[in-house]
């Protein structure tokens, strides 16, 4: 046994010694070979493919307590949990010297070239989404080079990179890094795709694609937000002329932060904004955000619905909810949250759930849009129950609008169509007889 076996030995004790509501510190490292295109010309292909699993096994081999898997051929996803941070620091230098040694391929060595980047946090402050995400952003911040980028989750240092990125989304605008991806949303009884949702994107120059669940919490708490959606809005017309140009002449959504409804001040602007053209958009807004001013933001909704934007509910179910304002909003669309519909088919609750929303979207004279539909058997089952339009990766993921034009025209969503046709008459017959 080597010496770093012995020390890792020791980590697989302390690692299991962790009781629970004890102080956990949890690391979550994303571990890329930068090299690996010019070992791909030296391998074979079946090692190539697999060299990110085969280093995988490995590391869950020699360093105790760590869950290593393969999430692409040059990239691995490593976790380690310790009930102190110096085990856990321990632990990763440890994995990181592992790396030093040349991976044999049958009588060839091979040197790997690594970049990491970590999230390292303590008990609440480490959700194991959040460190995964931060992982992946201090990866992109090594740039490639071999470095070792640390993203400290909770802590000062945490803060200083979310002023500055901050401070990076106020000139975003100004230099046009943000761009709209748009997703489109399918009539299921005309098997037509009949509008589509703009979903924002963040080209950050130093950490490529900030996800919007990042940025627009960000956006809010600095007030950008108002900036941010006055240009979205602006970007949604601009494109829904060129779609119209194209022969899609589709209503196009976007999203509205809650935070915005309540705002005067912004409801003049966006309505200045619309004039003449508020008939070819619409804006997705949570019940939540209703709920949080309700006179108010009831008021700023009536009036873009006055002059023809239309409404959308969105994220039905996975908020706050209250029959007493849904009944008041001048709503066209409510959309249920993907929350329920990823698991549809596998779960005895949700089918049940989303059947009673549509019942009641239906009386309350509303469409119904499921969005996050990524299975045939998801959209047989909602057309079984009776729901208007789905949206999902199964019948597009959200694309640029050169992609959206392209898939328009070539009717991209008919194979969802079809292959959902298979799956149509067994679940109809098994959802009637339930
Ligand atoms: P949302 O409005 O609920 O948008 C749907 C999200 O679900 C999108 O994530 C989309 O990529 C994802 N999605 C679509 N189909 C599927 C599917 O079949 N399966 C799964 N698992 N996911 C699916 P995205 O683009 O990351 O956006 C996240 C959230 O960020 C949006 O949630 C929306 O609330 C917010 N957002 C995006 N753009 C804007 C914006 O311009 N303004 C505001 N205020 N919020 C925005
Ligand atoms: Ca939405
Ligand atoms: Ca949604």
């Amino acid at each position: 046994m080597t010496s770093d076996e012995l020390s890792l030995d020791r980590q697989k004790a302390e690692c299991h010694a962790v009781s629970p509501g004890a102080s956990r510190w949890r690391m979550v490292i994303h571990a890329r070979v930068t090299n690996f295109g010019q070992l791909r010309r030296r391998l074979s292909r079946s090692d190539a493919d697999g060299l990110a699993t085969l280093l995988s096994h490995r590391i869950n081999r020699m360093v105790m307590g760590a869950r290593a898997v393969a999430i692409a051929r040059d990239l691995i996803e490593i976790e380690l949990e310790f009930s102190r941070r110096d085990m856990l620091d321990e632990a990763f230098e440890s994995l990181v010297t592992h790396f030093d040694d040349p991976i044999g391929f049958g009588k060839e060595s091979y040197r790997l070239n690594m970049t990491f980047g970590v999230a390292v946090g303590e008990d609440v402050c480490a959700d194991e989404l959040g460190l995964i995400e931060r992982a992946e952003q201090a990866l992109c911040r090594t740039n490639g080079q071999l470095r070792t980028v640390v993203h400290e989750v909770g802590s000062g240092a945490a803060e200083i990179d979310r002023a500055a990125m901050a401070r990076d989304l106020d000139r975003a605008l100004a230099r046009g890094e943000l761009f709209l991806h748009y997703q489109p949303k399918m009539n299921v009884r005309r098997q037509e795709i009949t509008s589509v949702e703009a979903l924002t994107r963040w080209n950050h120059p130093l950490c490529g694609l900030v996800p919007p669940g990042e940025f627009i919490p960000l956006a809010e708490e600095t007030g950008a937000i108002t900036e941010l959606t006055l240009w979205t809005i602006t970007q949604a017309i601009i494109d829904q002329a060129v779609l119209a140009e194209h022969g899609h002449d589709l209503r196009v959504f976007v999203n509205i932060s809650g935070m915005m409804l309540s705002d005067s001040r912004f409801a003049a602007d966006v309505t200045a904004l619309l004039r003449g053209k508020a008939g070819k958009i619409g804006f997705e807004v949570t019940e939540t955000s209703v709920i949080r001013d309700p006179e108010s933001a009831i008021r700023h909704l009536e009036e873009f619905a006055r002059i023809g934007v239309e409404i959308a509910i969105d994220d039905y179910g996975a908020g706050l909810s209250s029959l007493a304002y849904l009944k008041r909003l001048p709503a066209r669309e409510l959309k249920i949250d993907k929350l329920f519909i990823t698991q549809l088919t596998s779960s005895n609750r949700d089918p049940l759930i989303v059947r009673s929303t549509i019942d009641l979207a239906h009386a309350l004279e509303m469409e119904v849009v499921a969005e996050g539909v990524e299975t045939p058997a998801a959209l047989a089952l909602l057309s079984v129950m009776g729901c208007d339009m789905v949206q999902g990766f199964l019948i597009c993921r959200p694309i640029t609008l050169r992609d959206l034009i392209r898939f328009l025209d070539s009717k991209g969503h008919a194979h969802a169509v079809g292959d959902s046709r298979a799956t149509f008459g067994r679940l109809a017959l098994a959802w009637q007889q339930s």
